[in-house]
């Protein structure tokens, strides 16, 4: 039998038991699997650099010659940094690593042998160095010819030279053409799709990659050849076209009509002190036209904090109650549940709904009886934790879903509120505006409206990093706000002391700020104090008999007191981006001019002081998590588990929005031609999917 996409690599000549068993544990133990291992990068031997005029900030691919391996230790601690001298007669560089790649990694080299390194080229106190670049030993059998060679990522015995020869090997297997079949590069995209978007074929594709003519050095680079944009469409297509065919089975579901002519909600808008923004008009107008229909609506409402998302989902509900039918209305945070709660009271107090509240941390009997009247249908408007979506609630008839800061909840969530009910129309909010190529993706199945536009007299919040030694003036700028009548928040990364990092925690900073300053009135508040005891204390800073509110990230969503203005992030570099910006939201929410102070330990790194800048010059929530998507990448930003992504293996979403466009186009144009997929070429495409990419489907 020939060999195929599915044999394992044991099969393929040059592979034992030990080399195939490392295969295996690098996820590489089909050949498919290891013709999707793409090179890191391309060394082109025809641009030999000399040491000499190596420019720091160059990433680059060398050949020269070990000079010396030697270590020693750093400081007093018993790390070591290891240097590897390399050079000719056109330069020395010291290669320095501050960890061993793996183990036995120095022993490979020799005084003299020829090595390729490639990395970054660092300024290190005005010499020039590498840094954990990639070292390679350059083998006999490696001719110097005109040509580009691919490196790739290494591990303990597995060089990049080994892993190169294999997959020239197995290419040239599934690329004969005696030995070819259907299985040599199965699950591929049809023929017509290929010729439509002028995509190559995959088995051509792969070939380029792992094998690249000289001319495209330059687009490879930049993952713009042709076959590197022909493996990256393909990876986004499979997700899209997922997503356009869950988006086509909503629409044959049906949902209960809202009804078109409401009332209560003109007369709640009359009660209010404002008028709505025009992005709120609009983004309320959307979906209630949504929910007027019989197909289920799925949407989105993205706006920056404080811009009057909930407002707009209190709107939506009003409707559903009005109509006959409840609503759920879930929230990630007790506080913030409770918050809600009281304020939808409020604002609905001269309304006929009656609003529940269900949280995780209610006493049994108290919840139990909750669960009743959700049951029963007497609470119109149900408002909680997750606590909303356990087994033991069943709704009466339940109309509406709304989900805030959809943020935490993650797309498997999601998933389980949809089958509660028959078919509910459903809404997520979400405070961290989503850059668009995650737009497309992870949330790709729902319509989205934005809310662009803050409420009038919102102000930008002046931003500024300190330095710990600054500490004194920022304290008295804090009290200089407390006096002139201000309330201020000062947010830590943990709740309690912790021996190894030198964090000031809330706690033990609360004691000793109410010692610093006995006449201002501190408040306390964390995740690990008791439901009440959190209630309490935030009752207490809302009606001002608090000053300043010492607390952990507990306070990171939707907490709304207007007359806070100064928001002091203490370690703000353990904060990622958006989470920063959801932070100093929570400032800047009342007519006085709002300020954000992000201290910075004496530790932190580039990229922290670089996040520290980003939120000192943008104030738009968009722009922050556009960069906040570029420094951490989508797992990190949705959630790693949550982010309901396949493991893109080329494709990077936000280098390839222009063909994830293309890839959504074609996918979303199939379901757009022939809902019901009459056409054998399109439902052969959605056999594919249901049968290769478990993956998506999951
Ligand atoms: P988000 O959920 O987007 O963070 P909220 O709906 O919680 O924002 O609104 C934040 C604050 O602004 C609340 O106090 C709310 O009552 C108020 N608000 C909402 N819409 C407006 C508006 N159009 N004009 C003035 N204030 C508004
Ligand atoms: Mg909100």
């Amino acid at each position: 039998m020939g060999i195929n996409w599915y044999t394992q690599v044991q099969y393929l000549k040059g592979v034992g038991p030990k080399l195939g068993s490392i295969l295996e544990r690098k996820g590489y133990d089909t050949v498919g699997k290891l013709l999707y291992n793409f090179p890191r990068t391309y060394e082109d031997q025809r641009a030999m650099l000399e040491l000499s005029k190596l420019v720091p900030d160059q990433i680059v691919t060398l050949r020269t010659h070990i000079q010396k391996v030697s270590s020693f230790n750093m400081g007093r601690s018993k790390r070591k940094i290891y240097e590897v001298m390399v050079g000719d007669s056109t330069g020395k560089v010291k290669c320095k690593f501050f960890r061993v790649p793996y183990r036995g990694y120095f022993q490979r080299f020799q005084p003299l042998q020829l090595v390729r390194i490639s990395g970054k080229v660092t300024n290190y106190r005005g010499s020039i160095e590498f840094h954990h670049p990639t070292i390679d030993p350059i083998t006999d059998d490696e001719t110097m010819e005109d040509e580009l060679i691919p490196l790739y990522s290494e591990t303990e015995g597995l060089t990049s030279a080994k892993m190169r020869r294999l997959i020239q090997v197995a290419l040239f297997h599934l690329t004969d053409k005696k030995n070819f079949t259907e299985h040599c590069f199965p699950d591929s995209l049809p023929d017509w799709l290929e010729k439509k978007y002028q995509l190559m074929s995959k088995q051509e594709a792969l070939k380029e990659i792992h094998h690249p003519p000289l001319d495209v050095a330059e687009p490879l680079t930049f993952f713009r050849s042709p076959a590197q944009k022909r493996i990256i469409f393909e990876e986004f297509f499979w997700l899209e076209l997922y997503l356009a065919s869950k988006k086509t089975g909503f629409k044959n579901q049906t949902s209960p009509k809202m009804i078109t002519n409401p009332k209560w909600t003109s007369q709640f808008l009359n009660s209010l002190p404002f008028e709505l923004t025009g992005a709120q008009k609009i983004a309320f107008q959307e979906i209630h036209k949504d929910i007027a229909k019989s197909q289920p609506m799925h949407r989105l409402v993205q706006g920056d904090v404080g811009s009057g998302k909930t407002l707009v989902a209190l709107l939506a509900a009003l409707v559903a109650v009005e109509s006959g039918y409840q609503v759920s209305f879930m929230v990630p945070t007790e506080i913030l549940a409770e918050q809600h709660y009281k304020n939808s009271l409020k604002f609905f107090e001269n309304l006929p709904v009656k609003i529940g509240l269900l949280t995780g941390k209610q006493k049994t009997k108290e919840k139990n009886d909750n669960l009743e009247k959700i049951t029963s249908g007497e609470f119109d408007l149900c408002i909680g934790t997750h606590a909303l979506m356990q087994k033991d609630v069943s709704y009466k008839n339940l109309g509406l879903v709304i989900v805030d800061e959809q943020h935490r909840f993650g797309v498997n969530q999601r998933k389980e509120l949809r089958s509660k009910g028959q078919a509910p129309h459903f809404l997520v909010m979400t405070a961290t505006p989503i850059p668009r190529t995650l737009a497309m993706t992870a949330y790709g199945d729902l319509d989205v409206s934005i809310i662009n536009e803050l409420p009038k007299g919102r102000q930008v919040i002046t931003t500024k990093k300190a330095l710990a030694n600054k500490r004194d003036k920022v304290y008295g700028f804090m009290l200089d706000q407390v006096k002139k009548g201000r309330q201020v928040y000062i947010v830590y990364p943990l709740v309690e002391e912790s021996e190894k990092m030198d964090l000031k925690d809330a706690v033990s900073e609360f004691e000793k700020l109410k010692n610093l300053f006995p006449d201002t009135r501190f408040g306390l508040l964390h995740g690990k104090m008791k439901s009440d005891e959190k209630e309490n204390t935030m009752g207490l800073f809302r009606d001002h008999k608090i000053d300043v509110l010492v607390s952990t990230t507990v306070i990171e969503v939707g907490v709304d007191v207007p007359n806070a203005n100064l928001m002091i992030i203490e370690h703000s570099e353990r904060f990622g981006l958006s989470q920063l910006h959801q932070l100093r939201g929570r400032v800047g929410r009342g007519a006085h001019k709002s300020y954000c102070v992000l201290m910075l330990g004496y530790a932190q790194s580039d990229e922290a002081r670089m996040r520290a800048e980003v939120m000192e010059q943008n104030s738009d929530g968009f722009k922050v998590s556009e960069y906040d998507l570029e420094m951490r990448g989508a797992g990190e930003f949705l959630g790693t588990k949550q982010s309901g992504l396949p493991g893109f293996k080329m494709a990077n979403l936000v280098r390839d929005l222009e063909i994830l466009k293309l890839a959504r186009e074609a996918a979303f144009d199939v379901f757009e031609k022939d809902p019901k997929l009459k056409k054998e070429e399109h439902k052969a495409l959605l056999k594919t999917l249901y049968e290769n990419h478990k993956d998506i489907v999951g």
